[in-house]
């Protein structure tokens, strides 16, 4: 099969890939219907993660069951499914808990690679959540979308605490960041601030449901989300980025009582303790357990509740995946699509 493949740090190729097989009984293989590139896979790619010899890429993914294991016993053949970047058991008492990312057994679907034509799902069960019927076509962004962006945004607001009567503010414009502006909507937030000093991804943010722009950053963002809020700063912060500078923008813009969902994978971010203990603040993030939220978010796309597939404004055959990373890591594109 064909699948994508990071050889150095700017050079990522589709190449012959061996195809996956059964390897334990609790697997499934899936034929990707679409994958997507993913924020993180930047890292690696600028050469900010060390890169170890050549590496399957991808961890997103929607498809159509081929095979499952001789232990799996909730899927079939054929059926539309989707699935997070973690595989889990969803039985362990981590699971159980709703924090299926950090299962026991927990798999990296990244180490896999899912921008490719085939996949092997490991923990086939306890991973992938399968729709009533094979959807129209129209749906499969949204659906990719809620394997990781989707699901990350969402647990990010829901960290955050962001709900009725609440300000929102969120930190990062990228894809988790403005679907964090349609979780915290959803969610029933009464104003949501999203930071962002592109127009094309305000306008987003603004269809995604953020009422008010901030381009600022740093202290001079948060200097404005206080005087937005009577000095108080906001109820509840998504951060999106997972830099030094984006993390304590995020503490510094919530108020005393506050919540703080981040989701930005951490990148030499060293928090200070004084600051931490003074302000009062709650801090909750870390990998999001997308497959907590999944039956409910793909509920809400069949039913046409939300259309977080808007992020994608890229759509590219799995072919042009080195495009896909270059538009993305020029921030030319929000967020590429692949089809295999
Ligand atoms: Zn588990």
């Amino acid at each position: 099969m064909q699948g994508a493949v990071l050889h150095a740090p700017g050079d990522v190729r589709l190449d012959t890939r061996p195809d996956p097989q059964i390897v334990e009984p609790t697997d499934a293989i899936i034929k990707l219907a679409a994958s997507c590139v993913c924020g993180s896979d930047l890292w690696p790619y600028r050469g900010i993660e060390t890169v170890n010899g050549p590496a399957p890429m991808g961890h997103e993914y929607v498809g159509i069951v081929e095979e499952i294991g001789s232990d799996v016993h909730t899927l079939t053949p054929g059926q539309f499914v989707v699935g997070s970047f973690f595989a889990s058991d969803n039985t362990c008492e981590i699971c159980q808990a709703g924090y299926q990312s950090r299962c026991i057994h927990a798999e990296l679907i990244g180490a896999i690679g899912t921008q490719a034509e085939y996949a092997r799902i490991p923990l086939a069960d306890g991973t992938l959540v399968a729709t009533p019927e094979v959807p129209d076509d129209k749906y499969v962004p949204s659906l990719l979308a809620a394997s990781d962006v989707l699901g990350t945004g969402w647990f990010a607001a829901v960290a955050a605490e962001a709900g009725p009567g609440k300000t929102v503010a969120v930190v990062g414009d990228g894809a988790v960041g403005l679907l964090g502006v349609l979780a915290a909507r959803e969610l029933g937030a009464e104003r949501i601030i999203a930071f962002s000093r592109h127009e094309d991804r305000q306008n987003l943010a603004r269809h995604f449901g953020a009422t008010d722009i901030v381009t600022e950053r740093g202290d001079a963002g948060v200097a404005h989300i206080k005087d937005m809020t009577n000095g108080y700063g906001a109820h509840s912060v998504i951060e999106a980025v997972g830099t030094q500078e984006s993390m304590m923008q995020a503490i510094r813009s919530t108020r005393a009582g506050g919540h703080v969902g981040y989701v930005g994978v951490s990148h030499d971010v060293t928090l200070p303790g004084d600051e931490l203990f003074f302000s009062g603040v709650h801090l909750h993030g870390g990998r999001a357990p997308v497959r907590r939220f999944l039956p409910d978010l793909i509920d809400r796309i069949l039913t046409g509740a939300i259309d977080p597939g808007h992020v994608f404004d890229l759509d590219l055959p799995l072919a042009d995946v080195a495009e896909g990373y270059k538009a993305m890591d020029e921030r030319r594109a929000i967020k590429a699509l692949l089809r295999p």
